[in-house]
């Protein structure tokens, strides 16, 4: 297993939650990777976005927005404490629920090639 490299996408502007369309907090390139149902391995990379307002009531994202709050500042650091809360966050964020149910999608599917032969 290599590391998994969490990504912190620093730009001028904040980042636009891709829920509610306010100023997240945050932008994150996370790697995910599983192994499907034919074997092979399938990685990739999500980009994040951590919303105070959409992620408030989240259990791994809280701890890292309230970080932010107590900092008052929404620059990032690179302190132990600070990726201690990202590892944790990006952790539960690295395979959405909508990938999960695509991935179960694709297993079935897969399933169903094998034993039916296709129509074409
Ligand atoms: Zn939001």
């Amino acid at each position: 297993m290599t590391q998994r490299r969490i990504d912190i996408v620093s730009s001028q502007e904040p980042p636009t939650c891709p829920r509610c369309r306010q100023e997240g907090l945050l932008l994150a390139r996370v790697p995910y990777g599983w192994t499907n149902a034919g074997g092979a391995a399938v990685e990739g990379r999500n980009e994040v976005v951590l919303c105070a307002a959409c992620d408030t009531n989240a259990p791994h994202a809280a701890p890292l927005i309230a970080w932010f709050h107590v900092r008052g500042t929404v620059e990032p650091d690179y302190s132990e404490e600070f990726l201690r809360l990202l590892a944790g966050w990006a952790e539960q964020v690295s395979v959405p629920p909508l990938d999960r149910q695509r991935l179960e999608t694709e297993i079935e599917q897969w399933r169903r090639g094998r034993t039916v032969a296709r129509r074409t």
